[in-house]
């Protein structure tokens, strides 16, 4: 997947997106063509099918003439022009080289091959136009010729003329439905390409895309809830994981206790030994915490020298012993920067979250924190539980003595760090 650019996806994309164009233009040229063509079929089957009935109707005509009823010649010479019109039409599309459409080339072959309909169309036109011509009432040669007029107007109209036409309708009605054949199998074939396409691209392009992000975003998420300095949560995350146990522990109706533990005069570790070396002992007090830290805890920096620590499942009592187990680890961790050995110890408090609390974390932060200013108070490097009600915060930090006073639990140095 590390492959998968964004360059390359957007490049795939763009190669997917060309193809269905392509094969939606392929697929209107194809239609279009189609409809060209049938249009042509159609108009040939149109016209054929008109000389048909043309024809019956010249020759019928043609013999009311020669009763004697002059009411019909113009109806005739029409019907006479129509057919005349419509032949020539016919044959100039059955003598189309260029271009020509399968229909046109099937017309040609009906028009000139055995059925001879442009032969037998001439000779049925030639003898209306000479019926139309010649004068009523005639004797004699002029008799005759009437008479051998309507006969091959007769026999043409019922005989080998009609029975032509239909076939050229009959072809061009079987050439129109192969040719809708072919084109369904052209246009289920075009269907197919671009459902496989669609399939390609969500394959490869949008199933490596969808991943890259998930990861993007997993990465980010990462980084929202780590302190870039020491991997540990920060204070965003630590509060609302602690949130998720403390309904947990709601649950199951289990204890859970709440450690704030703070650097002691890391100010002065900074300005002694620089920034960098304060940064190399938080990492280094991070490291500590995990270890001291059972699998289930969670471990967070909450501030700049400041860390908190959850332990579901813990007592008051439990959370005091490890408070001062860490506390201890710290202390007597022999810390180096820039090839100086140096040590830190940490102030911590602890207290107990109370379940039935609906706010029970930031409740517990906040009695906590009040007694990491005891711990302070105190003379540092020590720990201070909260076992009842305490002086507002402010009482705290002016050093006051709390109401309900918490004894010093293990550890009370006044010293600061080396
Ligand atoms: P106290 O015992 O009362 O806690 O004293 P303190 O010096 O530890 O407390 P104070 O709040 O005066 O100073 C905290 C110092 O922690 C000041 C600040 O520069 C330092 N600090 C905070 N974040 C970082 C960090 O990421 N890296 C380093 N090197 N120092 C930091
Ligand atoms: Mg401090
Ligand atoms: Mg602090």
């Amino acid at each position: 997947m590390s492959q998968v650019t964004p360059r390359s996806l957007t490049l795939r994309y763009v190669v997917a997106l060309g193809l269905i164009a392509l094969l939606s233009i392929v697929s209107h040229f194809v239609l279009t063509e189609t409809l060209r063509a049938n249009e042509g079929a159609a108009a040939i089957i149109n016209m054929s099918g008109r000389q048909r009935m043309l024809s019956q109707r010249i020759s019928a005509l043609a013999d009311d003439l020669h009763r004697g009823d002059e009411e019909v010649r113009e109806p005739l010479e029409t019907a006479v022009r129509q057919f005349a019109d419509a032949h020539r039409e016919l044959v100039r599309l059955a003598s189309r080289k260029e271009g020509a459409s399968v229909a046109e080339r099937r017309l040609h072959d009906v028009y000139y091959g055995p059925a001879e309909i442009d032969r037998l169309a001439r000779r049925f036109l030639d003898a209306a136009e000479a019926e139309i011509a010649l004068p009523r009432g005639g004797h004699g040669a002029a008799a005759a010729d009437e008479i051998g007029n309507l006969r091959t107007l007769s026999v043409l109209s019922r005989g080998p003329l009609l029975g032509g036409l239909e076939e050229v309708v009959a072809i061009h009605q079987s050439v129109s439905e192969l040719r809708a054949q072919q084109m369904e199998r052209i246009q289920w074939g075009i269907l197919a390409i671009v459902l496989l396409t669609l399939t390609f691209e969500a394959l490869f392009i949008f199933r490596p895309m969808v991943r890259r992000i998930s990861v993007y975003v997993g990465q980010l998420l990462d980084l929202a809830d780590h302190d870039y300095l020491t991997g540990m949560l920060n204070r965003r995350a630590f509060t609302a994981r602690a949130e998720t146990e403390i309904q947990r522990a709601r649950r199951h109706d289990r204890a859970m206790s709440l450690l704030l533990l703070d650097v002691d005069h890391f100010k002065q570790v900074n300005d002694v030994h620089g920034h960098l070396a304060g940064d190399e002992v938080l990492c280094g007090i991070a490291q500590i915490l995990d270890m001291q830290g059972r699998r289930e805890d969670l471990v967070g920096r909450i501030g700049g020298e400041e860390f908190a620590i959850l332990l579901p499942e813990t007592s008051l009592a439990g959370a005091i012993d490890v408070a001062d187990r860490v506390r201890e680890a710290v202390a007597g961790e022999p810390f180096t920067a820039g090839g100086k050995a140096l040590s830190v110890t940490l102030s911590v408090g602890v207290a107990e979250v109370d379940r039935t609390s609906p706010r029970g974390v930031v409740t517990a932060m906040g009695r906590a924190d009040q007694m990491l200013y005891r711990a302070k108070n105190a003379g540092r490097n020590c720990v201070r539980p909260f076992r009842g009600a305490i002086l507002p915060l402010r009482n705290a930090a002016k050093g006051l003595e709390p109401v309900l006073a918490a004894p010093p639990v293990l550890g009370a140095s006044a010293e600061g760090p080396v």
